[in-house]
């Protein structure tokens, strides 16, 4: 039987950029993009089977390397897993375009989360940041959007992605209602993945630097919010970053269709759903192959969380892990070369 599927593929060319509508923003200059707008993205609607092309399979499979190693001049692109607790705020910056991304900006509630929210947008003004020309909220998960407010407080961002909310989600409403309302107010581009479509946009470039795809399942994956977390693919160099948000067993089925039994190898995974065990199958391992996976978790033992299962799976498959808990902050580098290296906080 058809499952019905939302499907979006984008693929940044940033060589393309210059069409993009340019604005002035807190004295910098940045750039504000619709990309159906700039790259004519043609969408298919129509609910057949989309038929979605692989990502590049050229990878480079060196191990990362210390820092200090890197040649500093040729990093062209960073992921920041920021250390939030028990939730995702993911900074990533494809330097050499001056683009800045931000998926998801959420930590579990508690008295200290004022502090976290507060730290969180330190951290983030320390990098220089003013602008992010995307964002993703991956579902509505208050440890995933409960920290947007403060984003849209002090940073602009063109475009948010959502996901569309049905009635059965809105367990989260107050929440959900003040992203929209922060989102509509701070001016962004708003673009909501609705459910019962199939989409697929293809902005492939022979000469594109920079490639990110999204793949989102909609909200009629399954009754759990988290079933609906897209999974969001990276790739710099010969690398490739997949973002999980808290994508289920269910969800990492449904992103395996459009690969069949190949491999794409990734180098680092977001460890889906905090290291619970209703993520991260043998299944799924199987194809993506990670050799790194990021754990984004609260210290402690906060709903057993990592859970033992994940730990041991990404072992038996000589994944190195990097957790939040442990090391607080880790920020990921890749040079021009495809060179990697990891740094943590502590
Ligand atoms: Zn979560």
């Amino acid at each position: 039987m058809k499952i019905k599927r939302f499907l979006l593929v984008l693929f940044v060319t940033m060589l393309s950029f210059s069409s993009l509508l340019l604005y002035s923003c807190d004295g910098l200059s940045a750039a504000l993009y619709d990309l159906s707008d700039i790259f004519g993205i043609e969408s298919d609607e129509d609910d057949s089977d989309t038929d979605i092309s692989s990502p590049d399979q050229t990878t480079n499979t060196k191990p990362s390397v210390p820092v200090s190693s890197l040649d500093a001049e040729k990093i062209g692109f960073e992921i920041h897993f920021i250390n939030v607790g028990q939730g995702d705020a993911i900074v990533i910056r494809l330097l050499r375009e001056n683009i800045n991304i931000i998926v998801d900006a959420g930590s579990g509630t508690g008295s200290g989360n004022a502090t976290i929210a507060a730290s969180l947008v330190d951290y983030i003004s320390a990098l220089g940041i003013t602008t992010f020309q995307y964002a993703f909220a991956t579902h509505v998960d208050s440890d995933h959007i409960n920290f947007f407010d403060d984003i849209y407080k002090n940073f602009t961002i063109g475009q948010i992605f959502l996901n569309d909310i049905p009635d059965t989600h809105k367990s989260n409403t107050a929440t959900v209602e003040t992203l929209r309302q922060s989102a509509v107010d701070g001016g962004s581009i708003i673009t909501d993945l609705e459910a019962n479509k199939d989409f697929a946009y293809d902005l492939s470039s022979d000469d594109g630097t920079y490639t990110f795809e999204f793949f989102a399942p909609g909200y009629n994956m399954g009754t759990d919010d988290n079933d609906m977390s897209p999974m969001i693919l990276f790739g710099y160099a010969g690398r490739r970053v997949l973002l999980t948000g808290d994508a289920t067993i269910k969800t990492e089925k449904w992103f395996l269709r459009f690969f069949g039994e190949e491999d794409f190898d990734v180098d680092v995974l977001k460890v889906g759903h905090h290291g619970s065990n209703t993520s991260t199958s043998q299944e799924f391992l199987d194809v993506v192959r990670p050799e790194y996976g990021i754990i984004s978790v609260k210290e402690g033992t906060y709903n057993n969380l990592p859970s033992w299962q994940v730990l041991e799976r990404l072992e038996s498959n000589n994944v190195t892990v990097y957790r939040t808990d442990l090391s607080g902050t880790i920020v990921l580098y890749v040079t021009s070369d495809g060179d990697m290296a990891f740094a943590t906080e502590k």
